[in-house]
């Protein structure tokens, strides 16, 4: 039976208010572009031009590499500058095409055409997701493709369309279930044709009312796709939890959601596959919030991948106080930002600036075991006891209470009174733990 949400979980302030209300407004770059090879789970693409040559609108410039890839697609036309490697948002240097920008806009050809998707047979659907470089737009990146490639299509009965947007401050995907949704409903559509025994579910937290009331408007006549409306509580949004409270089925960290009968996509990536598939447009742009109270005029934009992060920061005025903190993606989960001469990529939902930094102003100090961890934490795991073998960098301990379970949600460390980093020891402690599984 269906849950509707979740045993633990946070309430944090919303920040929602400052964008929900501001349509997405078309950014258009000045500068150059930079497509960092890598903008997804798995191996980085393979450049396939030179400095020197002409791309195109829509041209590939970067060939996926290996089964869990993804192709990169130029967003302007113009000349390529370099390929060489450049900052990206996790602050480390990865291989880019770097294209000065021409501003003619000049497109490949059969951009933009229109395509009867009803006619088109599963193997070429997946294969123009996989030439249009569509990744999981919520963050992940993992390649749309293999996500909608499980290892049997008629065991999948639920598609579900991530439209919570749980965490604080992000309205991009809110802005699309408004602005774009006969694309969204066409999207599922399309991605229903591979699943012949699916339903669709749009799932849409209850602090979205306009969002709710214009989609269920849009799906009266619609038989295999449901809205269902679900408590507002972050991590509503992370897979594993919102699979639970929407199927009620339950799954663990060895284990991928089609394993229990469930696609879980993100809105804007379903919108790119209606572009794909139906519109002969590949990945090329997104919806970024930039938001925050150090920022001027907070807004929502549909910004060309490859654009510098500083470009966004021009178009809503600039600062409004000096940042503490900038983000690139919600509070809870999104990177901290040392640098904003950095490109928009396929996931980058939002850059965020706050004035102050809550987190690297509280002293941390030893645990007073109140268990508050516990009682939030959506894995089901103890934080406060994970933590003691963090910090020994014993992963054996960690494995063995399940610390891989550990979403990295966050809400450990938001409620901790003693401003314990538990969240940021648990990343780590998974990484070393993946790291020597690949050995
Ligand atoms: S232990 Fe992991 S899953 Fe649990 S609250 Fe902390 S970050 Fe979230
Ligand atoms: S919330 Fe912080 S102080 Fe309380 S038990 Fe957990 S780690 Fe310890």
């Amino acid at each position: 039976m269906a849950a509707g949400t979740f045993k633990g979980g946070i309430h944090p302030y919303e920040g929602k208010e400052l964008t929900k209300d501001k349509p997405t407004t078309l950014l258009l770059p000045k500068g150059d572009l930079v497509y960092p090879m890598s903008q997804h789970i798995g191996n980085p693409a393979k450049p396939i031009v030179a400095k020197g040559d002409k791309v195109l609108v829509g041209q590939k410039i970067g060939e996926a590499d290996g089964v869990v890839s993804a192709c990169i697609i130029s967003s302007v036309s113009g000349t390529v500058k370099a390929v060489e490697p450049r900052l990206n948002v996790a602050g480390t240097m990865v291989e880019s095409i770097v294209v000065e920008n021409d501003n003619a806009y000049t497109q490949v050809e059969g951009f933009g055409v229109e395509r009867d998707y009803e006619t088109l047979k599963k193997e070429q659907i997946r294969s123009i997701i996989k030439e249009a470089g569509i990744v999981g737009m919520g963050g992940a990146g993992f390649p749309t493709h293999i996500k909608l490639t499980p290892k049997d299509d008629s065991a999948i009965d639920y598609l579900i369309i991530n439209g919570s947007e749980c965490e604080p401050y992000l309205t991009s995907d809110y802005r699309m279930m408004l602005e774009e949704t006969n694309r969204l409903i066409k999207g599922i559509k399309i991605t229903l044709r591979l699943f012949e025994n699916a339903k669709a579910i749009i799932a849409v937290e209850d602090n979205k009312p306009e969002a709710i009331s214009m989609l269920t408007h849009a799906l009266r006549n619609e038989n295999r796709i449901e809205l269902k409306v679900i408590k507002t509580k972050y991590p509503q949004g992370a897979e594993r939890v919102l699979i639970y409270a929407i199927t009620g089925r339950k799954m663990n960290s060895t284990m991928l959601p089609s394993d229990i009968g469930c696609i879980v996509n993100n809105v804007d990536t379903m919108i790119s596959v209606c572009r794909a598939v139906a519109e002969n447009t590949p990945l090329i742009k997104r919806v970024v919030t930039v938001s925050g109270d150090a920022v001027k005029n907070q807004g929502n934009f549909i910004v060309l991948t490859g654009t510098n992060y500083s470009e966004l920061v021009e178009a809503v005025g600039g600062f409004s106080a000096k940042p503490a903190k900038l983000i690139s993606g919600g509070p809870m989960m999104g990177l901290a930002l040392y640098s904003l001469d950095i490109p928009v990529t396929k996931t980058s939902s939002a850059l965020l600036a706050f004035a102050s930094d809550e987190v690297a102003d509280m002293e941390e100090g030893p645990c007073i075991r109140c268990g508050r961890c516990v009682e939030v934490c959506p894995g089901r795991i103890v934080p406060q006891k994970l933590m003691e073998f963090a910090e020994r960098f014993d992963d054996k301990g960690f494995e063995g209470l399940n610390g891989m379970e550990c979403c990295e949600c966050g809400c450990c460390s938001y409620i901790c009174p003693a401003g314990r980093h538990l969240t940021q020891a648990f990343k780590q402690s998974k990484r070393s733990i993946l790291n020597e599984r690949k050995k």
